[in-house]
């Protein structure tokens, strides 16, 4: 794959797809800037090689055209403020002729940000004539996109076939290489851990892991259908009940590759989902009524850090508990902390995306783990070894 070390960007507009794709509040202040943080190096050296870059990005999910609150005007001067004071000028629209006044008149050394591609609903549709439009903006196309790499969108994939000459940038090579560094490395013990709500969604990361993997551990809302699956009474839990079946296959398959499945062996029970509701601990073979599993219980929390701090590779994706909630976030706190003891004893450690590089990165543990990726989707797809086709569209 090339990427944007191989060009030199003097003199030449870069027309970059990023993930801008940052939760923002009420009164549209940006809430957390990691995605927008992460693509800063690659600005950096298209902009430091004497060029200009036109920056393309979705934001939110609009529905029927253009809405205030997800436009990406809000983002301006805070891109400013972390490009240390480099102009960022605005497009009201990702095409058309503002964009394309607006990128021919741009410096080297500046950049123009344009409008929420989503705006257009053909952006999703991976639509050509948006792309061809898209294109006109710049000489050169990066892809600096990770978290949208596994959407054929026009302007992650479709309008890479307009340049001769395209590339990854860094933080999408950086994705590629830490997910390839956990899943051919080799080093043993390698550990995941599953959480979060739903088995539907991870199966086939699942099924691919029980191929690399010494351990899973698997915790959050999802366990609970597993013990149902095996026979228990799991209360009021959340369980998806057309996937018994599977959970019980993927306990058969984990036994049958040597695999050691770890399932929750008890839960932080309640009535109530609300910080201060009344807890109990409660064996998850038998949750009783109408009390339901929010957080992996303090023996689990136990086999979990033990079999963690002895890995060499751990990947984690998703929390083990309602972890937005205090009272709930015991569970996925204590896996954050054995992650980060692994990490000091050597091992390399991997945060998928989403809610669990989230709970990380607020517990303060961003920089004691070996990557925090910003791509949840993309990087489940990416490790189930399927190609994305917005690195596809580099090639
Ligand atoms: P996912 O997007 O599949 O990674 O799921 C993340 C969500 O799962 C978070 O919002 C958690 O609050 C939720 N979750 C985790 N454990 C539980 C649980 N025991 N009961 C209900 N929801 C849970």
């Amino acid at each position: 794959m090339k990427t944007i070390d191989d060009i030199n960007f003097s003199g030449k507009k870069a027309l970059v797809r990023v993930d801008f794709n940052v939760p923002l509040d009420k009164n549209n202040k940006i809430t957390d800037d990691n995605r927008m943080q992460a693509a800063v190096p690659t600005l950096k050296k298209i902009l430091n090689d004497g060029g200009s870059a036109i920056l393309m990005s979705h934001l939110g999910r609009p529905k029927d055209g253009p809405e205030e609150k997800y436009s990406l005007k809000h983002l301006v001067s805070h891109l400013s403020e972390i490009m240390g004071g480099v102009k960022v000028h605005f497009a009201n629209d990702c095409v058309g002729s503002e964009a394309e006044e607006k990128a021919s008149q741009l410096k080297a050394g500046e950049i123009l940000l344009l409008e929420n591609t989503r705006f257009y609903p053909e952006e999703s549709k991976g639509d050509e004539k948006l792309a061809k439009q898209m294109s006109k903006l710049g000489d050169v196309y990066v892809n600096d996109a990770f978290g949208s790499a596994h959407r054929a969108h026009s302007s992650t994939t479709t309008v890479a076939q307009f340049f001769d000459e395209k590339a990854a940038g860094y933080l999408l090579k950086a994705e590629i290489d830490n997910a390839d560094k956990v899943m051919e490395s080799g080093d043993k013990p390698f550990t995941a851990i599953m959480g979060g709500a739903k088995i539907s969604d991870k199966i086939e990361i699942i099924e691919r892991l029980l191929d690399k993997v010494d351990n899973l551990i698997i915790g959050g809302a999802m366990s609970y259908t597993f013990f149902k699956a095996m026979g228990g009474e799991v209360g009021k839990s959340l369980v998806e009940a057309d996937k018994m079946d599977l959970a019980n296959e993927l306990i058969r398959k984990a036994k049958a590759k040597g695999v050691h499945l770890h399932l929750p062996i008890d839960s932080v029970v309640t009535q109530k989902i609300e910080e201060g509701a009344e807890t109990r601990v409660a064996n998850n073979h038998a949750i009783q009524g109408d009390w339901m599993g929010v957080d992996i219980g303090p023996e689990a929390r136990q086999v979990f850090a033990d079999t963690i701090a002895k890995s060499k590779i751990v990947l984690w994706n998703g929390p083990m508990g309602i972890f937005e909630i205090p009272d709930f976030a015991e569970g996925t706190r204590t896996v954050a902390e054995a992650v980060v003891k692994a990490t000091e004893k050597g091992a390399f450690s991997l945060i998928g995306g989403g809610d669990s590089a989230a709970a990380v990165i607020s517990m303060g543990y961003g920089d004691k783990v070996s990557y925090v990726s910003t791509g949840g989707g993309a990087l489940l797809e990416y490790m189930e070894g399927k190609e994305l086709p917005g690195v596809k569209a580099l090639g």
